[in-house]
């Protein structure tokens, strides 16, 4: 087990405080020393602004307190040239630094989350009184990898002014994985084997137990387990995976936010030897096919078989209750980086039942797909394309249905299948519906891959089309309905 426990950012920031404290008392004595006899004008500045506290007045000064903010930081800088953008303001000043990494789609990514992050901090303290004074400190980690990848870790903390001193109000983390490839951010499924997140538990409860015996809070363990919650905030780094954990959450909160690295050794079977990437064309045609109803092991691995030749993706809408009967069929599909979705798990209409039966349609399945192959639903298909408000209360998922129906359940045919693809003139940005549990569909998708493939389509997932077809960051509980998926209409 590695023993390389990273120090927490509070505990170092409080250290560097009262380090910087004495050296500024032992300054004060110096100065007050020099200039008893004359008044020298500039150590008269210098004492004022020791006097004036831990603390900003203006433009300059927020300047200088952002410059040594950043100083006592200790951070690795490895990827990129630092940017840092100072903006003073009354009641809200900013500081931010970030990596200008120079791969353009990462940058345009890392601008948008800085920004975001100032946007959601000026929201926040929108009502701070114009005497007052918040101050937001953004600071990052950048990292070159063993992997096709780069981690940025940003850490954010926000301050106001007490007592004529800036004190930490909050303080926050946001871990990023971008792979040098595509320039975009990496999901957990590109970056683990599935299952992973038990592994991570077992690692972490040994690791936490073993170093931070008298430390642990209570519901540490639940705080540590392989569930979905859990192991989301990682980066990885040149010596291994190193996973966060909010203040108080395993440890207690005295020691802030804690984080704990296993190192590359230690991750065999927990990480993909290779990062999954596709290498996916925005500006070529792409669709995404969808099989809802299965898993069902022998029509959905023949399909499997297929897509797996031909190196295509496809979506998955499974049903909760086929899944645990079918668990390996899902972890195949997992594996092979297919997308994973629920269709609820017994295929009810929606629209006719309770909140609470909705939830717990959702929750059901997803908790089947864990155990499956440690993930769940990333897109929900409700039965029949019924939409209700519950399920887009309770989906955690984005909520998607399609715009091609082959009617493959209907026609029970192959020839007629691919009849109704060839009818479309334009398939890019289509989302196409079939069933993975007959055999006629099977045999369909056995003609039809090849056949988009050398048309020059790609093949991709609902939330890459989504995202490379339709700019479109999918959102949890959205209704991306019949009308969604038309470029040509
Ligand atoms: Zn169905």
């Amino acid at each position: 087990m590695g023993e390389n426990m990273v120090e927490t950012n509070a505990e170092k920031r409080r250290e560097n405080r009262k380090i910087r404290a004495e050296r500024k008392k032992r300054l004060h004595r110096i100065l007050a020393m020099v200039c008893s006899g004359v008044a020298v004008l500039t150590a008269v500045i210098v004492i004022a602004a020791l006097m004036s506290g831990d603390s900003y007045k203006d433009e300059k000064s927020f300047q200088s307190y952002a410059a040594s903010y950043f100083e006592e930081e200790s951070t690795t800088k490895d990827v990129g040239r630092m940017k840092t953008v100072v903006k003073y303001g009354t009641p809200l000043s900013a500081a931010v630094e970030y990596p200008v990494t120079g791969e353009k789609i990462t940058d345009t990514y890392i601008r948008d989350i800085t920004g975001s992050l100032e946007k959601q901090f000026r929201e926040k303290h929108k009502k701070t009184g114009k005497e007052e004074k918040v101050a937001l400190l953004l600071d990052y980690n950048s990292y070159h990898t063993k992997k096709d990848a780069v981690g940025i870790v940003f850490s954010e903390e926000q301050r106001a002014e007490k007592d004529k001193n800036m004190e930490t109000v909050s303080s926050q983390v946001h871990t990023y994985n971008f792979s040098t490839e595509t320039g975009r951010p990496l999901t957990s499924i590109q970056v683990f084997n599935p299952g992973y997140k038990k592994q991570c538990s077992a690692y972490m409860l040994d690791y936490f137990e073993k170093n931070y015996p008298d430390d642990l809070v209570k519901g540490y363990k639940k705080n540590l387990a392989g569930s979905e919650k859990n192991f989301n905030k990682y980066v990885l780094t040149d010596t291994g995976v190193t996973f966060y954990f909010d203040k108080g959450t395993v440890v207690n909160a005295e020691k802030g936010m804690v984080s704990a690295e296993i190192k590359y050794t230690e991750l065999e079977g927990i990480l993909r030897d290779k990062i999954e990437v596709k290498a996916i064309d925005p500006d070529k045609p792409m669709v995404a096919l969808t099989f809802d109803d299965g898993p069902y092991p022998a029509t959905s691995n023949r399909i499997l078989d297929c897509l797996e030749k031909y190196d295509a993706t496809a979506t998955f809408f499974e049903l909760g209750q086929n899944v645990a009967n079918y668990p390996k069929v899902v972890k195949r599909e997992a594996e092979l980086g297919m997308e994973i979705g629920s269709h609820s798990w017994s295929h009810p209409n929606l629209k006719t039942l309770s909140a609470a039966k909705v939830k717990s349609q959702v929750d059901k399945t997803n908790r089947a797909l864990e155990k499956a192959c440690g993930q769940k639903a990333s897109v929900f298909r409700p039965p029949y394309g019924n939409n209700c408000k519950a399920l887009e209360k309770h989906a955690k998922a984005p909520i998607v249905l399609w715009s091609v129906d082959t009617l493959d359940w209907k026609s029970r045919n192959a020839k007629s299948v691919m009849k109704v693809m060839k009818g479309i003139k334009n398939l890019d940005g289509r989302v196409v519906l079939m069933h993975s549990i007959y055999d006629s569909t099977a045999e369909a998708v056995e003609k039809m891959v090849p056949w988009l493939i050398k048309k020059g389509y790609q093949l991709v997932s609902v939330s890459e089309l989504l995202e490379y077809r339709y700019n479109e960051t999918p959102k949890n509980g959205k209704f991306y309905g019949y009308g969604y998926f038309y470029l040509d209409q």
